[in-house]
């Protein structure tokens, strides 16, 4: 049976076969300079290029070297979840593909994890080539964020981080199916640290997360972990109807003391509209948060694997099965191959 690693490398990836060589010049240096094992699992998330044929070959010829295929394009959440999931170091780091998270910081993270921190995540101290409205737009969700949210969610960080096996174990009972694992990392509490770096800009390939999609992380986290808009929503229509309730008073006080009183067209229509288009909003509000029970009743798998290689001479998860039978009761899951 192979050594169980002690180190993973958990690595997101969706149409990056521009940069794969860099990546794997890089990792074969910084896996050659650790002080034990480690396993890179390369997970593929539904890429459209040649990004899985050579995944899968490197993970056929590399020992240290796995590749998972997901189906389709999950997203990036989803396919770092996948990896995860099948992870078996002590711990576990999470980068992206583009070397934007030089692999070279594994180094000041695992001192800082022999330190006795159970998270150290890697903090940005300066973003090249990334442009000012994505740094301006990042700032503000942040701050907002952290104003609104149950959790601090650390500022300039990314996914970029290191967890321990106790960290990781709690994580991985979290199931559910709007997934910002920064935020679920924050969450996990334990005690965390960060170790500072400059964000290089990307080695080649271009950024999969356009406005769309970053409105959309946004939108996710503040829901997730915040039930703010819920209570904004309540506190504005309280404050709409007491308003509504003064405006009828005055329109009563005034009906009764003139007496060529004209019923007013214009006013009607204003408040009319005012309070269909405000009604519209708390609906919204409250559709956010009923999508995403709708989504979770559904208990569909996180993700769909469509092909593995490197992962049959491994030893189970039987660590994570006997530590917590509720993951382990997850990890039969249909999405994940039979333990056995
Ligand atoms: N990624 C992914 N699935 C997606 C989008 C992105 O696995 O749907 C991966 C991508 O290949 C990269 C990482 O997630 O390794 C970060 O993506 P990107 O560099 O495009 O994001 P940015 O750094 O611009 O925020
Ligand atoms: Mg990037």
């Amino acid at each position: 049976m192979a050594v169980r690693p002690k180190y993973s490398l958990v690595i997101p990836i969706f149409n990056e076969q521009a940069v794969l060589p860099v990546l794997f010049h890089r990792l074969d240096r910084v896996l050659r300079d650790l002080d034990a094992p480690a396993e890179v699992i390369l997970v593929d998330d539904g890429s459209s290029d040649c990004t899985p044929i050579i995944l899968e070959a490197r993970a056929k010829t590399d020992a240290r070297y796995r590749f998972i295929g997901l189906s389709r394009n999950f997203g990036q959440q989803a396919a770092l979840t996948a990896g995860l999931d099948r992870a078996e170091g002590d711990a576990v780091v999470l980068m992206d593909a583009d070397l934007q998270d030089p692999p070279e910081l594994i180094h000041q993270m695992i001192a800082k994890w022999s330190e006795g921190f159970e998270i150290v995540y890697a903090k940005r101290r300066k973003r090249s080539g990334e442009n000012w409205f994505k740094l301006t737009t990042a700032h503000y969700f942040y701050k907002m964020m952290n104003r609104l949210a149950s959790v601090e969610i650390p500022r300039d960080v990314g996914d970029f981080r290191l967890i321990d096996r106790k960290a990781l174990d709690v994580f991985l009972q979290m199931r559910e199916q709007d997934r910002i694992l920064r935020g679920m990392f924050a969450w996990v509490g334990f005690r965390q640290t960060a170790v500072e770096y400059d964000r290089d800009e990307r080695a080649a390939g271009e950024t999969k997360f356009l406005f769309g999609k970053m409105l959309r992380l946004a939108i996710d986290g503040l829901v997730g972990f915040s039930d703010a808009p819920l209570r904004l929503a309540l506190w504005l229509g309280a404050c709409v109807s007491a308003l509504a309730m003064l405006y009828g008073a005055y329109v009563g006080v005034t009906r009764m003391l003139a007496n060529d009183y004209v019923p007013g067209w214009a006013s009607t229509i204003v408040v009319v509209a005012f309070l269909g288009g405000f009604n519209m909003l708390l609906t919204g509000v409250l559709g956010l948060y009923v999508g995403r029970i709708h989504n979770e009743v559904k208990r569909r798998p996180l993700y769909v694997v469509r092909k593995t290689a490197g992962l049959e001479a491994r030893s189970t998860p039987v660590r994570l099965m006997s530590l917590n039978p509720r993951a382990a009761a997850e990890r039969r899951d249909p999405h994940l191959p039979d333990p056995s």
